[in-house]
């Protein structure tokens, strides 16, 4: 959001968009003589306010207030009405029909600057708080380290997209996969080469993954990848691109490379499943038997 805010004015009066104007210079203020031209300027300026006088030939200022409010580029736009009116009845109609405050004519220059302050700054208030929102809720459905979609968010969305393949008579499978050994990384080579094999592996995953497959980072050394409308003829064959990948290629580090393998455990969601978890403690036993199996490998179940 720019700093210095557009206030749009809508007066059929060109002396009174004068005054006002004048009155309000510190801001941008953009002026127009009819509602209906002012339905276009909202349709290609941000504005941040808008002044709309309530007596106006052709539209006036309450039907006005109505089509802003209808309409995605205005709806948001706070409206302070311009009246001379000042019986109770046409200030309660400003206010139904989604006015936010009311200036009486003849306007005041202290009162009506007084009042687009507060109305402007009440608006900025609003916008950082919705901002703050969609920074946490950011945070909390993601792990820092790796940028990927943590645990918490997998149970809140999972459910929502599997059954979507479930109504269609689609299947769903998942893929749950582990570093082989992963302490002895961290006791060999440090924490911090420790990390750097987690990034890797999920920087690898997002590469070798389809663009509808989901991955989470489902805990320390652990990942999920959830995929959609896919068969588990299709699961192992990602299954087995990604164990091969990693074996072969291992971490490039400064002094060398750190190979290392990981386990998977493939399952799918059948179609008689009417909940996901069967499939997800399914994959959790298949990477256990990968596991039990020798590691560096993939078990289903
Ligand atoms: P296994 O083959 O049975 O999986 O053996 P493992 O050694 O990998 O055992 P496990 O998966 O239980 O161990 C995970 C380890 O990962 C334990 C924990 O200290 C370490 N770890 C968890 N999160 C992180 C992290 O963010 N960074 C680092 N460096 N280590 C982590
Ligand atoms: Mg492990």
């Amino acid at each position: 959001m720019k700093n210095k805010k557009t206030i749009l004015i809508i007066d059929d009066s060109i002396e009174n968009l004068d005054i006002i104007s004048e009155i309000l210079r510190e801001y941008d203020v953009v002026d127009s003589t009819s509602a209906r031209s002012a339905f276009e300027i909202v349709k290609e300026e941000h504005i941040d306010l808008i002044l709309l006088d309530i007596i106006m030939p052709d539209i006036d200022g309450f039907e006005a207030c109505k089509h802003f409010k209808l309409h995605k580029e205005s709806s948001s736009i706070p409206i302070i009405f311009l009246t001379a009116k000042s019986d109770e009845e046409s200030i309660e109609q400003a206010y139904d029909l989604g006015g936010i405050d009311y200036v009486s004519k003849p306007v005041k220059p202290k009162e009506l600057l007084a009042r687009v302050k507060i109305q402007l700054e009440l608006q900025q208030l609003l916008f950082d708080l919705k901002q703050s929102q969609d920074e946490l809720k950011l945070l909390a459905s993601t792990d820092y380290m790796t940028g990927l979609y943590n645990r918490r968010y997998f149970h809140s969305i999972a459910k929502n997209i599997v059954a979507l393949d479930m109504r269609e008579g689609k299947e769903s499978a998942f893929i749950m996969l582990d570093i082989d050994r992963f302490k002895y990384i961290n006791d060999t080579y440090g924490h911090d080469i420790g990390d750097r094999v987690i990034i890797y592996l999920a920087d690898t995953l997002k590469e070798l993954k389809r663009e509808s497959d989901l991955l989470f980072r489902f805990g320390g050394d652990e990942f999920l990848i959830l995929l959609p409308n896919t068969s588990q003829e299709g699961a192992m064959h990602l299954a087995q691109k990604i164990r091969g990948y990693i074996e072969e290629q291992g971490l490039k580090i400064e002094e060398g490379k750190i190979d290392f393998t990981i386990s998977l455990g493939v399952s799918v969601l059948h179609k008689s499943d009417t909940e996901i978890e069967g499939a997800i403690i399914r994959s959790d036993k298949a990477l256990y038997n990968a596991k039990e199996s020798g590691r560096n490998s993939i078990a289903t179940s």
